[in-house]
């Protein structure tokens, strides 16, 4: 299959060793060079600036359309004029919230980005991320609950960082369950360990599609994942985060039944 490089790529060449004296070849050098993973590289590259011109484009593509609406229309009433600026407004920040999680990945990709760890209360942190989440919440009527044990053990986080890891894994459970479902984040300690939960009712992701959940870009062609708008960055951004602060992110899902996705964090 075209494309398909789970074999291997190979590169062969042929080269001349010895001519005689009438110019003649009188054989050759056979070389072959696995290039697999110089191939996969180029692969990753291409897919990139595809991924990224395409999650740049959309909202450009709205903001231009909207602002030539508004410039060439004389008798547009002010509701309506006020309803496409919110439009551009809204277009223009999920831009700059794209370029921000880019650079954000990148930087800590390169090893540039370094925690601001200090002694943080996790119950502080969700109360933070569910006030983020809130607006998403009550539009999708989702109900949201918290267990947590009665007494949690000291953490060092980078607390904005981790904010974003809860505000990802919260907002997906929010974002692409139907209606009026529900998300329960639960919180273990025990072993030197803990482990966040973040459970949804939704509407699951498919075997096939589980362990591409946290690569760059990644969204599932689910009609219901499409629907919603998402740049495919959230996972790996939450993810690498985490890995920064010594822990991984786990996932478990059924399709149409719901997702887990676990932060498992060392506490010493
Ligand atoms: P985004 O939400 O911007 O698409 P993410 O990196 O946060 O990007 O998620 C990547 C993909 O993983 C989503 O597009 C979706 O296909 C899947 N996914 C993540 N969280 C959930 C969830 N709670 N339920 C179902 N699918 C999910």
């Amino acid at each position: 299959k075209s494309g398909d490089m789970s074999q291997g790529v190979l590169r062969v060449a042929r080269h001349p060793f010895r001519t005689d004296n009438n110019g003649q070849t009188a054989g050759f050098v056979w070389t072959v060079r696995d290039i697999t993973q110089q191939k996969l590289a180029d692969q990753m590259r291409n897919q990139f600036v595809y991924s990224a011109t395409h999650e740049l484009r959309t909202p450009l593509a709205n903001i231009k359309a909207y602002a030539e609406t508004l410039a060439r229309s004389e008798a547009m009433d002010v509701e309506k004029q006020k309803e496409f600026c919110n439009i551009i407004n809204s277009e223009a920040n999920r831009l700059a919230r794209f370029i921000d999680d880019l650079l954000t990945i990148s930087r800590m990709e390169a090893g540039a980005l370094l925690l601001e760890r200090h002694e943080t209360d996790l119950e502080r942190i969700l109360e933070e991320t569910v006030e983020k989440c809130r607006a998403q919440m009550d539009q999708k009527r989702v109900t949201f609950q918290a267990e947590l044990p009665p007494k949690l053990p000291e953490l060092h986080l980078d607390k904005d960082k981790f904010v974003v890891v809860l505000v990802n894994l919260i907002g997906n459970a929010a974002k692409y369950p139907p209606e009026g479902g529900k998300v329960t984040v639960q919180v273990e300690a025990r072993d030197g360990q803990i482990q966040i939960h973040v459970i949804d009712t939704g509407i699951g992701i498919s075997v096939e599609d589980l362990p591409r959940v946290f690569d760059k870009f990644f969204r599932s062609t689910d009609p219901r994942v499409q629907e919603q708008t998402g740049s495919g960055l959230g996972l790996s951004l939450a993810a690498e985060i985490v890995r920064l602060h010594g822990g991984r992110i786990t996932v478990h899902s059924e399709i149409n039944k719901g997702t887990k996705f676990t932060v498992v964090l060392p506490t010493q």
